[in-house]
């Protein structure tokens, strides 16, 4: 799928260390999950690499901080633009190594230069304060200064978008970064990398290793353990944020978790139907369900029901699975057979203790070896292994429930508290259910809540920090204080 590319020389499959292209001494493969194919060789780098990057950054940060945020602006927006203006060609590759449909990819393009915008934008607001003195021979000054240098881990599901919000941000700051992107999906990463050399981002201001899993690992200590970086930022499972909280212990750092969700997703009997339908679709089967705020828990009040799952199978079923390069296509294959296999286990747990199945259950095996069927799950219960875990697949697990409290008490039960949605057209019931969900987001009459302009992140095990808004910019800063005495 990668012969057909506009512009060749975004197919990058070296890692990029202080502005020069690095083939490393080994190299590990990038596959096509929707064909098992391979799509090109990438470089496999590893802990000495890491050591370099983090100088290169290092070097860089001096004369990037010193830069007047307008000029820094400048740079990520001819960045922003080149995603723009490459977006069919950053689709393509990204639908290549990660499987969304190209339409998807495209948004995911088009959303991920969102945040350089925005930052480029934010970075010129980045305000001090003055604070009213307590006494009359001093002066209280704040001032907000660049952390320094930036480590971003980030994940396969979104492979440009979970870049540029962590990146834009720190380099709109003044920090420069060292990037470890996903190893299913380099290849994104490193296009976005070659338009920002294009854009004329300076060496060393923004590296990116790229390394199969094991070498992550060691990248990983690294990056985590080095005391010249100051910020790691994350976004995957919780089981790996709690090991890089471990590691960066030592180093007191300053931490961004995006972790894992377990949105819950409620219909309430005084819900639009047709909506909540449209809404559990989107937040369920976009990315194959392979997204942190995908619905993991759908509860129906006992009164929609019947009437709810009736209009949800009807569309399930006709959501068309496949290879996302072909037209038409809904749902992608899963990331990987581990993926499969989670997602089957979660289904098989849930039919042997007695959910009712209304559609999908199974491996698409005829379309090939990653593909799963959407499918709609009824009667599922709290036991249920989905009910528990994040699927982080196509599979939408369906409870009744009868009170508000009911809904509130089942959503709320998980150590999770990312995404959480509702339906209701009641008021009062608005605010008492909004309040009253601990999470980091709630979406209400609605299934898709992203964009760079809100603060994206969790409360309790699903993480720190938020990304996005003016908030975003917090995690990129540090706070002085000056005190003017002898006034
Ligand atoms: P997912 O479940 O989305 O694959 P992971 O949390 O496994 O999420 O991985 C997300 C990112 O974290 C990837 O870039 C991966 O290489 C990296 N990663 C996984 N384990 C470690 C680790 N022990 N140290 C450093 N990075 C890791």
């Amino acid at each position: 799928p990668l012969a057909a590319l506009d512009d060749a020389s975004l197919l990058r499959t070296q890692a990029l260390i202080n502005g020069e292209w690095v083939a490393g001494s080994e190299r590990f493969a990038v596959v096509d999950p929707a064909t098992g194919a391979q799509l090109a060789e990438v470089a496999n780098l590893g802990a000495g690499d890491a050591e370099a990057a983090i100088a290169a950054a290092q070097n860089a940060f001096g004369p990037w901080r010193s830069k007047t945020a307008k000029e820094r602006a400048a740079i990520l927006m001819r960045w922003s633009q080149l995603l723009h203006k490459h977006a069919d060609d950053l689709a393509r590759i990204m639908t290549a190594e990660q499987g969304k449909p190209l339409a998807e990819a495209r948004g995911e393009v088009v959303y991920g230069a969102s945040f350089i915008d925005w930052f480029a934008e934010e970075g010129k607001r980045v305000y001090g304060e003055t604070i009213p003195t307590t006494d009359n021979n001093k002066r209280y000054l704040v001032i907000k200064q660049a952390m320094g240098v930036c480590a971003a881990i980030t994940p396969w599901n979104f492979p440009i978008a979970m870049i540029t919000r962590k990146v834009a941000p720190a380099l709109a700051a003044g920090c420069t970064v060292v990037i470890k992107p996903a190893e299913a999906t380099p290849l994104s990463a490193l296009a976005v990398a070659e338009l920002a050399q294009r854009a004329g981002m300076p060496a060393g201001v923004l590296n990116v290793l790229t390394a199969d899993a094991s070498n992550s690992i060691a990248i990983g200590h690294v990056l985590c353990e080095s005391d010249v970086v100051r910020h790691l930022s994350f976004t995957g499972s919780t089981e790996v944020g709690r090991i890089l909280m471990r590691q960066c212990a030592q180093t007191v750092k300053k931490l961004s978790l995006e972790l894992g969700g377990n949105a819950p997703f409620i219909v309430f009997d005084d819900a639009d139907l047709d909506s909540a339908v449209e809404g559990a679709i989107a937040s369920k089967y976009r990315n194959a369900g392979q997204t942190c705020v995908c619905a993991n828990r759908l509860y129906v009040q006992a009164g929609v029901y019947e009437a709810f799952l009736d209009k949800l199978s009807a569309k399930v079923a006709a959501l068309k699975v496949g290879n996302g390069f072909e037209p038409g296509v809904n749902v992608g294959p899963l990331i990987d057979e581990q993926a499969m296999a989670k997602v089957e286990s979660h289904v098989n747990d849930a039919l042997a203790l007695g959910a009712r199945l209304l559609s999908g259950g199974k491996r698409a095996s005829e379309l090939g070896a990653q593909f799963f069927e959407p499918t709609l799950l009824a009667d599922v219960t709290p036991q249920m292994l989905c009910s528990r875990e994040e699927t982080f697949g196509p599979v939408a697990p369906v409870f009744k429930f009868q009170t508000e409290a009911e809904a509130i008490a089942l959503a709320n039960n998980t150590e999770f508290g990312l995404a959480s949605y509702f339906y209701s057209r009641d008021i009062g019931r608005i605010f008492r259910v909004g309040e009253a969900l601990e999470y980091g987001m709630v979406g209400v009459n609605t299934g898709l809540i992203a964009t760079a302009e809100v603060p994206f992140g969790g409360v309790k095990q699903s993480g720190l920090g938020r990304e996005g808004a003016h908030h975003g910019m917090d995690d990129y800063v540090e706070i002085k204080y000056l005190c003017l005495g002898d006034i």
